[in-house]
């Protein structure tokens, strides 16, 4: 008797064990990061574009909140990403430039001193994929598998052909990864990121789930196919529709990775956030940042202030605007503290929680001020409250009111010198937490003109 009695107890806590974790009214929420790459400020229709048409990415800001003072920590590819998924600026780990695409360099990525947001996210029960652009070092230390993410599908360098046998430079056309393991480009490689992603949500649960979506997309080079180049016709640039065709097909990825969550019940609790890694580069593409000055490269806000939105239906206000300064770098605190409320300890983190104040529960703002610097100091930015400090090494800074003037056009450095002095004095003591650039960024061939 007492040996039957041992064995139904023992079986029952088996069958208990096994149970998915959500059985157990874990409420925590999935956590989806999409990230454009290269998509201008003025190019999706939520943010003012006229010739592009983008419903999805229209139905995804309509569901959450626009933070039209959104920013990236950098203005091109790499160091964005790495702040994104450490939450500090990269500044303070020497992440300040691409990594070239050469697997035998142990120092070109993203260093193993810090701990990526997967990986946290893993100790905390949740389960951790990544599909799309990696740009993160070549290395295979510095592979997505061996930094938090239990799944990688994607492409691991700075960029990639859209399909296969198209033309591109070596790190462009090396394998898709899977896991580790090359296998050649099944399609259109932004429509095979929604598809990748898709099958990862639906697999994933119902462990809550985190899921960073980085597509190429519309990064050079500007391929599309017929089917997309048609749907954007009306246009009338070659170079621009070149380019509305690729943002189009992401947009509709978007929309494949929206509708499955819906048709797996999980839409209401997933928070998802969607930015561009750095502003539209308006010298290469038809990219349009309007009414931002200048593009990716710079530090005037057309390189660093992107389309940027927060959704979750569950907790946070549909078709809302937030016009307070928000990062990316907020999206590391923000998914660990959503993760486990109690273990958002660390000092070294520079972002913070977002949901209190977009969910209007506190009024203050989250930042006091924001940093950017490149190329070691080449050139370098902060923003506090509205106003805006812009300066190249050697030369005398520039001004802001970011209110009155977006646009970065009328520089006040000789009319408000005491304003000037406070934004030097706080850039140069956040740069003193900062090291040199630990890597350079790969030399750029010639263009052909
Ligand atoms: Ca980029």
């Amino acid at each position: 008797m007492f040996r039957t009695k041992y064995l139904f107890w023992s079986l029952l806590f088996a069958f208990v064990a096994s149970l998915p974790v959500n059985i157990f009214g874990d409420d925590r929420p999935n956590i989806l990061v999409i990230v454009a790459d290269d998509l201008g400020y003025a190019d999706l229709g939520f943010q003012g574009c006229k010739d592009i048409p983008t419903p999805h990415l229209d139905g995804l800001a309509k569901s959450g909140v626009t933070c039209t003072n959104g920013y990236v920590t950098h203005p091109f590819c790499s160091p964005t990403r790495a702040a994104l998924l450490t939450g500090r600026y990269q500044q303070r780990f020497g992440h300040e430039n691409n990594p070239a695409w050469l697997p035998e360099d142990r120092v070109a990525g993203l260093p193993l001193s810090e701990t990526p947001l997967p990986s946290v996210l893993r100790t905390k029960g949740y389960a951790t994929g990544c599909v799309g652009k990696w740009h993160l070092g070549a290395h295979p230390s510095f592979h997505p598998n061996r930094r938090g993410f239990e799944y990688y599908y994607g492409a691991l360098g700075g960029g990639h052909i859209y399909l296969e046998g198209l033309k591109g430079n070596n790190e462009y056309t090396i394998p898709m990864n899977r896991n580790g393991e090359g296998e050649p480009l099944k399609g259109y490689i932004t429509t095979v990121f929604g598809q990748e992603a898709s099958e990862y949500i639906k697999k994933s649960q119902p462990k809550p789930w985190f899921l960073y979506l980085a597509f190429n997309a519309p990064h050079t080079p500007l391929q599309s196919t017929p089917e997309l180049q048609q749907r954007v016709s009306h246009i009338e640039s070659k170079e621009r529709r070149d380019l509305a065709a690729m943002i189009v097909g992401m947009d509709d990825a978007v929309g494949e990775v929206l509708s499955t969550l819906d048709s797996t019940g999980q839409r209401e609790n997933t928070l998802v956030f969607f930015f561009s890694d750095n502003g539209g580069p308006i010298s290469v593409t038809k990219a349009n940042n309007t009414p931002l000055r200048n593009g990716k490269g710079s530090v005037y806000e057309g390189g660093i202030r992107v389309p940027f939105v927060v959704s979750w239906p569950k907790k946070l206000p549909k078709d809302a605007t937030f016009e307070k300064p928000v990062v990316s770098l907020d999206v590391f605190a923000t998914s660990v503290s959503l993760s486990d409320e109690s273990n958002l300890s660390s000092e070294k983190i520079d972002g913070v929680n977002l949901i209190p104040y977009l969910s209007g529960q506190t009024k203050e703002s989250p930042h006091d001020s924001l940093f950017w610097r490149t190329g070691g100091g080449a050139t370098f930015a902060a923003r506090k409250g509205n106003w805006k400090l812009v300066g190249k090494r050697g030369e005398p800074a520039e001004l802001y009111d970011l209110e009155k003037d977006i646009s970065e056009q009328n520089n006040l450095a000789a009319s408000e010198g005491e304003r000037l002095k406070q934004l030097e004095q706080a850039y140069e003591e956040w740069n003193t937490k900062n090291v040199a650039p630990l890597f350079e960024s790969p030399k750029q061939p010639r263009k052909k003109k």
